[in-house]
């Protein structure tokens, strides 16, 4: 069936974009090469009442709806094939409010945008590590970073939103008007409506003591010891993350990435982790929070990807050696396996604030397998796939929703909630979404 886009065209303070025009293409890609979508249309919008005549039009159209934030769902949810895409990477505004010590992130915002906005004044929010990512689609999903320890979750930091219902009604959401749906939000993802603005709580913080330090060979497993016992020991001023790789000659390699916000010049978890074995590159000092926010920098749409993960609540050293079996197995670079520590303030926030349900994790393990050539995905996911299973034994929950596939099962979906949270989420989605018309994300089917 061929549907005539005129109509939303005009309706439209944005544009819509179809296969014949020029930004077509680009506009069609996720960051993951892997996904190959061709929507029928991608409606750029530019508010509220854009998206909800998007809406509108997609449900008497009878057209499949994808929502794209940053564009970075590593299951390629922000697009689709033959349907419409709205597309809010043309609402990237974010206003600060100093004194309130508040961000409100326009729906296709990124963390780059919300960062340099919140630094402009001194403050900050935990997000995710790498700046093109969508501060929405981070946020609804929990958000883990360079700040967990410190703030929490993303999500925790969530205190509002303004929401188009799939109905096309506009919402604000808040913790008094609508505590159940804010509760939602803080976990839950895209499933019941498309967030034109975030509201945040902001931090002061401006430097930080972070970067990375390297390791490579025969040190990397006691590397890796020193990495978990250090963390084991801090409360709420470390927040660190790991990435176990290998090199160009199949050597093991490990990135360790601090970042401290405490009192000391020369933390002794620092001093640890720099007298720790097989230490090759220390980039570690003191810098500004926008620097930290430049470790991991990939390049946009340049490979391939399938994640899958799993939480744990300890790394005892026989999971450490699975998974430095398991990276002798990835034959070579890149991908890897990113294990982010969760203490701190994730434990320390009441579980009830928030549907997500890892608080009691230790750590967050995700096999990240990455590549170039197309005719490598199946050697690729069989790896990230047998990885995770490598895992599983000792995994405490469903994964986390930010990093999974489309090819999840709902059981995982589930389990990473738990089924109580679970429960009361598809009660929401009854409410706000009962045709599932918002179903590209880690779905939440409604009753
Ligand atoms: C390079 C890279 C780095 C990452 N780093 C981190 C990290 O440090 N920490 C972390 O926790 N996660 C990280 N992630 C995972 C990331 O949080 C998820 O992939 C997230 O879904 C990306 O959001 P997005 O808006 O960019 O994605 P999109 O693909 O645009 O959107 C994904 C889904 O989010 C929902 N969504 C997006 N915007 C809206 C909106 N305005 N309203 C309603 N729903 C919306 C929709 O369901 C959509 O399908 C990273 C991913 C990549 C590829």
């Amino acid at each position: 069936m061929t549907v005539n886009f005129t109509e939303l065209r005009e309706s439209l303070s944005g544009d819509v974009l179809e296969a014949s025009d020029a930004e077509y293409e680009r506009a069609r890609l996720c960051f993951n090469l892997l996904i190959d979508r061709r929507p029928a249309a991608i409606a750029r919008c530019l508010d509220a009442g854009d998206i909800a005549a998007a809406l509108t039009f997609a449900r008497q159209h009878d057209l499949e709806i994808a929502v794209r934030g940053g564009g970075h769902n590593p299951a390629g949810h922000c697009a689709v094939d033959d349907g419409l895409v709205i597309d809010l990477s043309r609402m990237r505004r974010v206003e600060v409010d100093p004194d309130a010590r508040l961000a409100h992130s326009q729906g296709g915002a990124t963390w780059s945008d919300l960062d340099a906005a919140a630094q402009a004044h001194g403050l900050v929010t935990p997000g995710g590590v790498v700046g093109s990512t969508g501060v929405a689609g981070l946020a609804l999903g929990g958000g883990i970073g360079h700040l967990t320890a410190q703030y929490g979750f993303t999500c925790d930091n969530l205190l509002g939103a303004e929401l188009v219902t799939p109905a096309g009604e506009t919402i604000e959401v808040d913790g008094d008007a609508t505590p159940d749906l804010l509760w939602g939000l803080r976990g839950g993802g895209g499933n019941f409506g498309v967030a034109t603005r975030l509201t945040f709580r902001l931090h002061p913080l401006s430097t930080v003591i972070g970067g990375r330090f390297d390791y490579a060979g025969g040190g990397v497993r006691d590397a890796i010891r020193v990495f978990r016992d250090m963390v084991a020991g801090t409360d709420g001023d470390l927040s660190c993350q790991a990435q176990l790789k290998v090199d160009e000659a199949l050597t093991p390699a490990l990135t360790v990435v601090p970042c401290y916000t405490g009192s000391e010049d020369d933390p002794e978890e620092h001093r640890a982790l720099r007298s720790a074995p097989g230490l090759v590159g220390d980039g570690v000092r003191r810098h500004g929070f926008l620097d930290q926010q430049r470790v991991f920098d990939p390049g946009y749409g340049i490979d391939r990807n399938y994640w899958k993960s799993h939480f744990v609540p300890a790394l005892p050293d026989d999971l450490i050696d699975a998974l430095l079996d398991r990276i002798g197995a990835l034959g070579r670079p890149p991908g890897g396996i990113l294990i982010e520590s969760l203490r701190g303030a994730p434990q320390r926030i009441d579980s009830s604030s928030a549907a997500v349900g890892y608080r009691e994790a230790a750590f967050n393990i995700s096999a990240m397998a990455a590549w170039t050539d197309p005719a490598l995905d199946d050697e690729h996911i069989a790896w990230a796939r047998e990885t995770a299973t490598a895992i599983e034994p000792w995994s405490i929950s469903g994964g986390y929703a930010n990093y999974m596939q489309a090819d999840e099962p709902l059981d995982r979906i589930r389990a990473a909630f738990g089924p109580e949270s679970f429960d009361r989420l598809r009660a929401l989605k009854t409410r706000y979404d009962p045709g599932n018309l918002l179903h590209r994300n880690q779905n939440i089917p409604p009753r």
